[in-house]
C-alpha cells in the first residue's frame, strides 16, 4: 500500500522517497482493539501510523459512531443519546460535529461524480437553535425534479447587538 509523509507534505512521492518510510512495528488501539502499523519517516524522522489518516483519527470511542448516527437518524436528542449510550453530553457534541463533516464530504463527493445539474431550486427553512432566541435560517439548494441536495447553508437570523 502507498504510504506519504504527512509532515513532510510530499505530494508526489517517487520510488525513492517512498524508501524513506519504514514500518517500526504495531500498536493495539485501545478503543477497538484493532492492530495498526506504525511508520517511520527518515528524511524528516518523525512517525505516523495508518491510522493517521483514517476519519476518526484521535477519537477514543469510534466503535459508538454508528450507534449516535442511527439515534441522530430517530430523532433522539443529545442527550437523550448520552444517557441511552451512556456517553458524557460533549462526547455526543463532538460525534455530531464529526458526522456533520463526514456527510458533507460524502455529499460533495456524491455531486461530483453524478452529471451536471441545469435546473437548481432553492428552498429556505426557518428553524431555532437550542431555544426560540436564537433563530435559524437554512437555505437549500436541491436538484429539480430529484429534489438532490446540491448545498446548503446556515445564516444565524438574530439581530446584531451594538
Ligand atoms: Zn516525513
Amino acid at each position: 500500500m502507498l504510504r506519504i509523509c504527512p509532515h513532510c507534505s510530499n505530494t508526489t512521492p517517487n520510488l525513492s522517497e517512498l524508501r524513506h518510510i519504514v514500518r517500526v512495528g504495531r500498536f493495539r488501539r485501545k478503543s477497538d482493539g484493532q492492530r495498526v502499523q506504525r511508520y517511520h519517516c527518515t528524511s524528516c524522522s518523525r512517525g505516523f501510523s495508518s491510522a493517521t489518516f483514517n476519519d476518526c483519527f484521535r477519537q477514543n470511542k469510534r466503535h459508538f459512531n454508528h450507534r449516535v448516527k442511527m439515534d441522530f437518524v430517530e430523532g433522539v436528542s443529545m442527550r437523550g443519546i448520552a444517557r441511552k449510550q451512556n456517553l458524557h453530553r460533549t462526547t455526543v457534541m463532538r460525534k455530531l460535529l464529526h458526522l456533520g463533516l463526514k456527510a458533507k464530504r460524502n455529499l460533495k463527493k456524491t455531486n461530483e461524480r453524478l452529471p451536471k445539474v441545469s435546473h437548481v431550486q432553492f428552498d429556505d427553512q426557518e428553524t431555532c437553535e437550542q431555544s426560540k432566541c436564537k433563530p435559524l435560517s437554512i437555505t437549500l439548494a436541491v436538484e429539480h425534479g430529484t429534489r438532490r441536495i446540491l448545498d446548503l447553508k446556515f445564516h444565524n437570523l438574530r439581530p446584531k447587538v451594538p
